[in-house]
């Protein structure tokens, strides 16, 4: 090999230095270095000896080809899995600058948020790595017709269907990342990518800012993180940075995960999940509505609506915007759209397609309010099917507003809070009109004085300005909150907000869960059915440490209920505990067993042979 990239002494050059080089490359090929806005060459961040390629010009296209197919030929490998290989952010070069320019006769944008040329930028640098993936897949086949490429990230998720495997690379959590984030990926990942392979790549390393990469966290972080990427469909890929073992506490515990998941493997090939209940989520949503505040306009509606899911211990799925097809979402009777504002004509009738087959759809906030480029619409796109119309105001801080719940109405979405004649509001709303007649179980108080303290008082009686619609459509049920309840949840956990949203959840499904569990604590329930059986997984987050790791210890909860509604025909022929290793008391009456399990100190899968 003759490149000077790679020439250079120490064990880890060739394998970590795919997306940076040495002065001696850069002053051979100066057209392969990342250049900043200013026009300046870009040095790398953590090692200031290197410089930063370009993803998407000569260095990747030709130099980084030249290095996969000289592997390929050379060794005998199943793949080639790469990290960081899309570039490491916007780049200014000349190749780029002109690439653009071909392809959309733009220049490129600048830092702004509302550059007009932002969205046709991030469409050609997905299409690029497109091609690039295809070229470093067709150079190691060249060599090795088995072998693949496999990328690590790839450009938007939609592509991540055309991979045979992916390996997801979330090593742990950091800051506030709640427990179930792995899940989530896990989740989002199969929903493109189906039965496929997906690895989730866990570290045994502590994972903040600071990048302590040869570090060592505590065994239950590390367990629970695996385990619930486990439970939502990954297969395990541990990474440890650097091969010099200083601290070898997390060796028993990977060992012990690995052994048990071989032990059990059986039990985990996860053929197909049983949630009936389908979680949107929406790329486009994020990239062309969001923009630079994609945390708080788009991913904190997502975060509430699952961490409700999760509290409720319904089993969901994810799905992904762009596969709203019969084939894709037909499984689930109800899909839930947590603030997915952009959304285009196509899918809005294919959500409509989908409630006229017998669906359910639950919505909250800004849905529909966009369209697909990120354009606002005069009227909400989903305007007939939640039979309300948008009055063109949003407001978007509401200080001291109430709902109030109408018991009167006796309407199920107040279950469990029938002893509260109101709650907490929204942060956010939607101003909306109806078209319809609706029932009035949740309506609105508005803000008033929070101080001084005599004058907290309403200001106005209570209106009959309704604060949910709800629709029912012979077996589908259309749900549609004008509020940010979902985000609102996320900020402030009112227990309140997670019975309304589950409720609502459980209404618009309309059916008895696939299963239902009870007993106390905080889980993660996932269903799938295998072959030959049917597993529950019960993943225990209820720790001090949840919303904010890392955990030091598990606390066990326990007895729990697990009602699994038999798919029709099969029969239960035998029941285990797969961690506990027995086989529990176990109940089969009306299509359904009920399974007892006495405490789950990390989790637990209840695995059920069918016939
Ligand atoms: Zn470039």
């Amino acid at each position: 090999m003759s490149s000077p990239s790679i020439r250079r002494r120490s064990r880890s050059t060739t394998a970590a230095r795919g997306w940076a080089v040495y002065q001696d490359a850069r002053d051979a090929h100066p057209e392969w270095i990342a250049v900043d806005e200013r026009g300046e060459p870009r040095r790398h961040w953590a090692n200031p000896e290197l410089w930063v390629t370009c993803g998407l010009g000569p260095y990747n296209f030709e130099q980084m080809t030249a290095i996969v197919r000289e592997i390929a030929g050379l060794y005998d490998v199943q793949g080639i899995f790469a990290n960081r290989w899309a570039g490491s952010g916007p780049c200014y070069c000349e190749s780029c600058r002109n690439g653009f320019k071909a392809a959309s006769g733009l220049a490129l944008p600048g830092p702004r948020a509302g550059d007009p040329a932002r969205r046709p930028y991030l469409l050609w640098r997905r299409q690029r790595l497109l091609e690039l993936w295809d070229v470093w897949d067709a150079a190691i086949r060249d060599r090795r017709p088995g072998a693949r490429f496999i990328p690590n990230g790839p450009p938007g998720l939609e592509s991540a269907r055309r991979a045979e495997f992916l390996a997801v690379d979330q090593q742990a959590r950091r800051g506030l990342t709640p427990p179930w984030a792995f899940g989530r990926s896990a989740k989002q990942y199969r929903a493109v990518m189906g039965r496929k392979p997906v690895a989730g790549l866990f570290s045994i390393g502590v994972e903040e800012p600071y990048r302590w990469k040869d570090s060592v966290q505590a065994g239950p972080e590390v367990r629970i993180w695996a385990l619930d990427g486990i439970a939502n469909g990954f297969r395990p890929w541990f990474t440890k940075f650097s091969a010099v073992l200083y601290d070898r506490r997390w060796l028993k515990t990977v060992e012990d995960l690995y052994a048990w998941h071989h032990r059990h493997e059986r039990y985990l090939r996860n053929e197909a999940p049983l949630a009936r209940v389908g979680l949107v989520y929406s790329e486009q949503t994020r990239d062309f509505y969001g923009k630079d505040e994609a945390e708080a306009k788009v991913d904190d509606h997502l975060k509430g609506m699952y961490q409700a899911l999760v509290e409720s211990r319904v089993p969901f799925e994810m799905v992904h915007d762009a596969l709203l097809d019969p084939e894709h979402v037909d499984q689930f009777k109800l899909l839930v759209l947590a603030n997915v504002a952009a959304l285009s004509e196509g899918q809005c009738r294919r959500l409509a397609d989908y409630v006229d087959r017998g669906g359910s759809v639950l919505a909250t906030f800004e849905t529909s309010l966009y369209d697909e480029t990120g354009a606002a619409r005069a009227d909400l796109g989903l305007r007939a099917l939640f039979q309300v119309s948008y009055e063109g105001r949003v407001d978007r801080r509401m200080q001291n507003s109430y709902l109030a719940l109408n018991h009167e109405t006796r309407h199920p979405i107040l279950a469990g809070i029938e002893d509260a004649p109101r709650v907490i509001n929204t942060v956010q709303r939607v101003r909306v009109r109806p078209l319809a007649p609706f029932p009035s179980p949740v309506t609105l108080i508005p803000s008033y004085p929070d101080l001084p303290m005599e004058h907290v008082f309403p200001r106005v009686p209570p209106t009959d300005e309704r604060q949910v619609y709800l629709r029912e459509r012979g077996p589908s049920r259309v749900v549609y909150f004008p509020g940010d309840l979902d985000r609102t949840f996320w900020e402030v956990l009112a227990a309140d907000h997670g019975k309304l949203l589950a409720n609502a959840v459980d209404w618009a499904t309309n059916e008895e869960r696939p299963v239902a569990v009870t007993g106390p604590g905080f889980l993660d329930v996932t269903a799938w059915r295998q072959k030959e059986s049917l597993t529950v997984h019960l993943v225990n987050l209820t720790n001090p440490m949840t919303m904010k790791g890392p955990f030091r210890e598990f606390v066990p909860v326990g007895p729990f209920t697990v009602r699994i509604r038999l798919p029709e025909s099969l029969r239960a022929r035998r029941v285990q505990l797969l961690v506990a290793g027995t086989a529990p008391p176990a109940e089969e009456a009306a299509g359904a067993l009920t399974v007892t399990v006495p405490s789950v100190t990390d989790h637990e899968v209840v695995a059920v042979d069918v016939s």
